[in-house]
């Protein structure tokens, strides 16, 4: 099945975008009064505000909090319409994006393309670690490891085997950067406060959580003063940080690590959660193969001073997608860009040839993360100097709520998000602890699935093959 979307030739600018996270809807909402046909394609329903996925993970929020629905979002923006689709190609000669839901195929041509696809897990080329190690980039995968952390819980209360309920009680974090710093946090909290008391058979007080990282740091970014104060408030609250441990293996119940003086070690443990890398997506090969736009090693996209590609001065790339010197892959990186995208085309309207651009330039606004319950660690640049204001504790937590608490779209949202807050630091309960089967297995069963299709196409084609030869054969006969 396919569509294309019908354009008259007396139409107005089409631009499309393509992703629905920070860098694509703030570009959409930033073309809000432009005369110009807006549509975005994205393969997930919702903008997701993944700075918060580690609070649905572990039972702080709910889902619906943190990824509205796109549509809805831009529903009364009259010159806006969304696509549900992924994006498997774009055609640059022909400017037309193919995207696909299901088994159907739409083309949508386009006078501009601003491209913010994002980035995946890396799993720096060790990809079956993933089936073991979810990784922390979709709702998905935070239901998923919801679920995996409370049922690792569940089966060390059914199990009467020390050594079991040690390995169901361990949990690993990969990566010391801000998400995995957060979930240790988090599931080191949830254990010793919210599901103490909780079973009859263990203490989930005794529970160990422990972050790897194969650099010599905690939170590298925030330079070494931070990353040690944050080292220092994750091992008071029973964290055990393991740095200069690199993960070489990992199974369905281990991790084998290897450490600084060569040393090679085996942690028993069912539930490890991914944070280590990211790869940008793979939209931008698809680029690269037809132009002269080139990637760096984590596969994002060399973009020029005004974020387009060589050749393209209508094809933006944005957000995690885009490499450009000194922006890191953060929500302010990707709106910036969005919006510098958005502005680009506007000015065009107006008949600013892409030669009159300036080039992009990143305000940076500080960064932060969180560590537990009031304690975050907060870096805000001092302006006219290059030196940064640092803070840590309860000061530096307070500015993260509040901050994440202006980004979350839609204003009930961020009421339910300040009544989970309120409940869940004021008094240790999380009310989103509930579990499905669905959310713990569907991974597997959708893999296995894509496997059996595999198999049942390569049946097909060895068949018509097969039938083909006998023609053959038969004609030539
Ligand atoms: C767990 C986590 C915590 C984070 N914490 C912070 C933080 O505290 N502060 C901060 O500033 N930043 C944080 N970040 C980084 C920040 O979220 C990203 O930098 C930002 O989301 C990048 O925006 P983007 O628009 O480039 O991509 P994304 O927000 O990732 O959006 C990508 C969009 O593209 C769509 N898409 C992807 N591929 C296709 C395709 N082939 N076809 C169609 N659509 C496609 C996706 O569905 C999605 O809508 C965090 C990231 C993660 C994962």
């Amino acid at each position: 099945m396919s569509n294309t979307i019908a354009t008259d030739p007396m139409r107005r600018r089409r631009v499309v975008i393509i992703g629905s996270g920070f860098g694509g809807l703030f570009a959409a909402q930033r073309l809000k009064k432009a005369d110009v046909d807006v549509t975005l394609i994205a393969k997930t329903t919702h903008h997701l505000f993944q700075p918060m996925l580690y609070q649905v993970a572990t039972g702080i929020i709910a889902e619906g909090e943190i990824a509205p629905a796109t549509r809805v979002i831009l529903r009364d923006q009259r010159n806006a319409s969304v696509i549900l689709g992924e994006v498997f190609d774009i055609d640059l000669a022909k400017q037309v994006v193919r995207s696909q839901l299901l088994e159907r195929t739409t083309e949508t041509p386009y006078d501009d393309l601003i491209i913010a696809a994002g980035a995946d897990q890396s799993y720096f080329g060790n990809d079956h670690f993933a089936e073991f190690a979810p990784g922390m980039k979709t709702i998905d995968n935070a239901l998923e490891l919801r679920g995996r952390i409370l049922g690792a819980f569940e089966q060390a209360e059914l199990s009467d085997d020390p050594a079991e309920q040690e390995m169901l009680m361990t949990f690993v974090v990969v990566g010391a950067g801000p998400t995995g710093v957060e979930m240790a946090g988090q599931i080191a909290e949830m254990s010793d406060k919210t599901l103490k008391g909780a079973f009859r058979n263990i203490d989930p007080t005794k529970a160990k959580v422990i972050l790897l990282d194969a650099a010599p740091a905690v939170l590298p970014p925030f330079g070494e003063k931070l990353g040690q104060k944050a080292k220092a408030r994750l091992e008071k609250i029973g964290v055990d940080v393991r740095l200069g441990a690199m993960v070489t293996d990992i199974d369905d119940d281990s991790l084998t690590v290897k450490y600084p003086d060569g040393q090679i070690a085996t942690i028993a443990s069912q539930c490890k959660v991914w944070s280590a890398g990211v790869q940008a997506s793979s939209i931008g090969k698809i680029l690269a193969d037809q132009s002269d736009t080139e990637l760096d090693r984590a596969g994002r996209v060399k973009v020029g001073p005004d974020l387009t590609i060589p050749g393209h001065s209508n094809v933006f790339v944005v957000g995690d997608m885009m490499a450009v010197e000194g922006v890191p892959g953060v929500a302010q990186g990707a709106i910036q860009g969005g919006r510098y995208a958005a502005d680009a085309i506007r000015a065009s309207l107006k008949g600013h040839t892409p030669q009159e651009r300036k080039p992009f330039s990143y305000f940076d606004k500080g960064s932060m993360a969180t560590i537990s319950r009031f304690s975050a660690v907060m870096q805000v640049p001092i302006p006219g100097t290059s030196k940064k204001f640092e803070t840590e504790g309860y000061i530096a937590w307070l500015g993260w709520l509040f901050l994440h608490l202006i980004y979350i779209v839609g204003f009930r949202n961020r009421v339910n998000t300040f009544v989970n807050w309120f409940f869940a630091f004021s008094t240790r309960g999380r009310t989103q602890l509930a579990v499905t089967e669905q959310q713990v297995y569907a991974r597997h069963a959708l893999t296995e699935l894509s496997y059996l299709e595999r198999l049942r196409l390569a049946d097909d084609e060895r068949a018509k093959a097969k039938k083909d030869l006998e023609e053959r054969n038969s004609s030539a006969g």
